[in-house]
């Protein structure tokens, strides 16, 4: 028996609301539900974080996620939808098998995300961008 809580789940060995499936995802209610509609879509396969998924992977709980994002924006209408995704401890990941939080927003709701904004200069940024598709290549 494996471990991972969200294998577990994948595999019907704990319980969880689910609310869709398809052959490579699974969506589910988050049971801390920082707002109602609050859903995990998460891969079948256990893959520890985005840079563990391949790209039929990666296009399939996208698609997954946008179809769910569109069930909870008509089942709870709400004012705002943030689409959260961490990977790695220091960015806040606490479930290491790749999913996203799909949570219906409020203003008010109390909800944070800090965004520190840098503003670099241009060439700074167009340093990084030479590393990063260097990187691609
Ligand atoms: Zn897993």
């Amino acid at each position: 028996m494996s471990e991972c809580v969200f294998c577990r789940i994948v595999a019907g060995s704990i319980p969880a609301t689910r609310v869709h499936e398809d052959e490579h995802t699974v969506a589910f209610m988050d049971i801390g539900q920082v707002n109602p509609g609050h859903v995990l879509v998460a891969l079948k396969a256990h893959a520890e974080n985005v840079y563990a998924l391949d790209d039929a992977q990666a296009a399939a709980v996208f698609r997954a996620a946008a179809r769910v994002a569109r069930g909870i924006r008509a089942a709870f209408q709400p004012q705002g939808l943030s689409v959260y995704q961490a990977n790695g401890q220091s960015a806040g990941q606490t479930v290491f098998h790749f999913h996203i939080h799909l949570v219906p927003r409020h203003e008010g709701d109390g909800m944070a995300l800090t965004w520190p904004v840098k503003n670099p200069a241009r060439e700074k940024l167009e340093e990084h961008a030479a590393k990063i598709r260097a990187a691609l290549r």
